[in-house]
């Protein structure tokens, strides 16, 4: 590889969005053969908006409270759409994130549990009736919440997040160019199959803990594939990490843009199947 072919080929990739943060990274993005990427924020715009809510206004006051504490796009989607109801906020006496699941709060003295239905079932909440409603709302690719107080059941909170426009054409692109695309989430696999499918991706890893993305990442490496992760979130920064090419959003945070390789400004997909085309080329006028 000469020197100056790879100057040509980064300089050619910067221009258009495609940050590489060295030449050698070039050459090992000519030869990934899959691909995974993270749901929210990645594949989809990570701005979910709530769609349902199925409790009264004071849980509703309760719940936003609560997740006024976490970072979580779905919590501020809960947070804004409190606002919205006018309802006022109170702050947590106590505040606690419980990574993949949800989070669990105290708010004027009581205790409020916000996820999914491993969160209620390691506190032994009973959903009664609900499963029906949340196979539902995960069928049509949104994310359910359960919600409980002081360990009763209360209602769902279930947020829509919208894939990005040009995620099904920047996904058939990288189809076509042989790689084996992979989607890979906390969400749950029926919320995961329903998003997956509309941006045309068949495989999907879901249900995956913050900490367990690296794991997934290695096991595709050990099968001897060659796989770049893309990511935005700093639970995806370790996956990123490990990837034969960590690949961040541009519009993602400051710790994914350190742990990846490549940086694609602006969030735009189609920036994916470019570089790789750009690394073919370049490699291939190289040898
Ligand atoms: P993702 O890969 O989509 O970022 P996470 O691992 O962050 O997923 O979260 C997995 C699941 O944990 C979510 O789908 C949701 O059910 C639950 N969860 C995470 N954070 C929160 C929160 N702040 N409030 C309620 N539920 C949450
Ligand atoms: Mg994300």
């Amino acid at each position: 590889a000469t020197p100056t072919s790879i100057m040509v080929g980064t300089g050619k990739a910067a221009e258009n969005g495609i940050l590489f943060k060295g030449g050698e990274h070039l050459e090992r993005t000519h030869e990934l053969d899959a691909i995974v990427l993270d749901k929210t924020g990645t594949i989809t715009k990570g701005k979910p908006e709530v769609t349902t809510f199925t409790a009264d206004r004071e849980t509703l006051q309760l719940l936003a409270s609560a997740e006024k504490g976490s970072e979580h796009p779905l919590a501020q989607a809960i947070v804004a759409y409190a606002t919205e109801e006018e309802v006022a906020l109170s702050d947590a006496e106590q505040f606690q994130a419980v990574p993949g699941h949800g989070i669990e709060a105290t708010v004027s003295a009581q205790t409020i549990l916000v996820g999914n239905r491993k969160l209620m079932q390691d506190h032994g909440v009973a959903i009664g009736d609900a499963e029906q409603t949340l196979i539902e709302m995960e069928e049509a690719g949104e994310t359910a919440m359960l919600i409980a107080v002081d360990g009763e059941y209360r209602g769902i909170v279930s947020v829509a997040d919208t894939i990005k426009e040009t995620a099904p054409d920047a996904i058939k692109a990288l189809q076509d160019q042989g790689l084996t695309v992979m989607m890979l989430t906390g969400d749950n696999e029926r919320t995961a199959q329903a998003i997956a499918k509309q941006v045309g991706i068949d495989d999907t890893i879901s249900e995956v803990l913050p900490e367990d993305k690296a794991e997934k990442v290695k096991e595709l490496q050990l099968q001897g594939h060659k796989v770049a992760m893309v990511g935005d979130g700093v639970n995806d920064a370790p996956a990123l990490a490990i990837a034969d090419i960590g690949i961040a959003i541009g519009t993602g945070t400051e710790v994914a843009i350190e742990a990846a390789d490549i940086t694609i400004l602006g969030g735009e997909l189609q920036l994916i199947p470019k570089a790789i085309k750009v690394s073919h080329a370049t490699i291939r006028n190289i040898r």
